[in-house]
């Protein structure tokens, strides 16, 4: 199943900048809301503010499910992270007079779910709601919970504040004006896996029409309600919360996914939610900080914890995962380097290098998670590092 490297290559330069703008996007995210949005909903209910609904094409993307990581903090998550249009998984941390929540979820109906799912565990209010960074998979929900939670603080780093407050997030209402063209583009895609036929890729073709049929037009009705609430206090480095029991330790580690990355540090619970610096099956390669990511996570495994809840993804145990995303993004920085230092540019670059040994490790045999793998990571990664130490030579 494992590609070759000129294949593999030919894949990212051909298919990837098809999808980027959307991809950027969907781990941008969405929500809807403000004005008309419907009532909190109970869990797995949610209400249906979204149209074109069609069970054909599976669940409702907007719904989530619930797991619980130890006796007072659970996590929300969608279930098949890799559909188009993700979502953001969310940290819920149980105290004995209020709840902490991490990410604000991607559309109002996700977060009516969340907060549905805390009203069966506790009758505490929600006082603090973290994002940890502004993409808006993580932040479209956070008017729900300002509406429902008077008094609420939203916290975050001063750059997601702006990105909230200023045009970072107006892809949100962009997108809702789009569909059509996204739409056409999409089906250009799987023509050309249908035209091309690589292995597995019946399974990736479902995947994209899910989206393409259906899924993106219960995105652009959240979209053109989304109603954008920008976090009420910003912090520099660190802020601690003090809970009976527990301390929450809200911390900038450096750029990651973005340049105002924050994690959440449990001690007590011997957890840390990051946000997108980890995201798993395999990273997100949409950071333009590509360098300096490295070392954020070499930081971040500094931490002394044992449960690693990641940006989208399953819940890891220990650091093996972590380990293994700084291996992969230290091979990438590697290869680019020498790639550079040998005239390549970038289009020879992207073709010089091999990560098939990295795909087989991440992704297995699976076809869809293949895809986006070089859709998601290789192809905007190697870019963005290419062009971060470029410009680091120029300096
Ligand atoms: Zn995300």
């Amino acid at each position: 199943m494992s590609r070759s490297p000129r294949s593999c290559s030919r894949i990212l330069t051909t298919c990837s900048w098809l999808i980027l703008g959307l991809t950027i996007a969907s781990c941008q995210s969405e929500r809807s809301s403000g004005p008309g949005s419907d009532s909190v909903a109970s869990p797995g209910s949610g209400s249906d503010s979204g149209s074109n609904y069609d069970s054909d094409y599976g669940p409702d993307p907007r719904d989530l499910e619930f797991m619980q990581v130890s006796d007072e903090i659970h996590v929300a998550f969608r279930p098949v992270p890799l559909r188009y249009w993700v979502e953001g998984n969310v940290t819920i941390i149980l105290n004995e007079q209020d709840v902490v929540v991490v990410e604000g979820s991607g559309t109002d109906r996700s977060a009516e779910q969340v907060i549905g799912y805390i009203r069966t565990l506790t009758e505490n209010p929600v006082s603090v709601l973290i994002n940890t960074h502004g993409h808006g998979d993580h932040t479209v929900g956070n008017s729900v919970y300002r509406r429902e939670f008077p008094g609420l603080e939203i916290i975050a780093r001063p750059e997601t504040r702006d990105y909230l407050t200023g045009s970072g997030i107006g892809y949100v209402k962009d997108l809702a004006q789009s569909t059509e063209s996204r739409k056409a583009r999409g089906h250009e895609e799987i023509a050309r896996l249908e035209r091309e036929q690589p292995p597995g890729y019946e399974a990736v073709v479902a995947n994209l029409r899910q989206y393409y049929d259906r899924d993106i037009d219960i995105r652009q009705v959240a979209y053109a309600m989304a109603e954008i609430v920008p976090p009420t206090m910003t912090i520099d480095r660190r802020l601690v919360l003090h809970r009976e029991h527990r301390t929450i330790d809200i911390r900038y580690l450096g750029p990651g996914d973005t340049n105002g990355d924050l994690v959440v540090f449990l001690p007590e619970d011997r957890m840390v939610a990051t946000g997108d610096m980890v995201v798993h099956k395999f990273p997100y390669g949409y950071s333009r900080y590509p360098l300096e990511w490295i070392e954020t996570l070499d930081t971040l495994a500094m931490l002394d914890f044992d449960v690693l809840i990641p940006g989208h993804g399953e819940v890891q145990q220990g650091k093996a995962y972590l380990s293994d995303v700084r291996r992969l993004l230290r091979y990438v920085q590697d290869e680019v380097k020498l790639a550079i230092d040998r005239g390549l540019d970038i289009e020879a670059t992207m073709a010089a290098i091999d990560l098939s040994t990295f795909k087989d490790q991440f992704a297995g045999n699976d076809p869809v998670v293949r895809y986006y793998f070089d859709e998601y990571f290789a192809a905007p990664h190697v870019r963005r590092t290419y062009a971060a130490l470029e410009a680091r030579r120029v300096e």
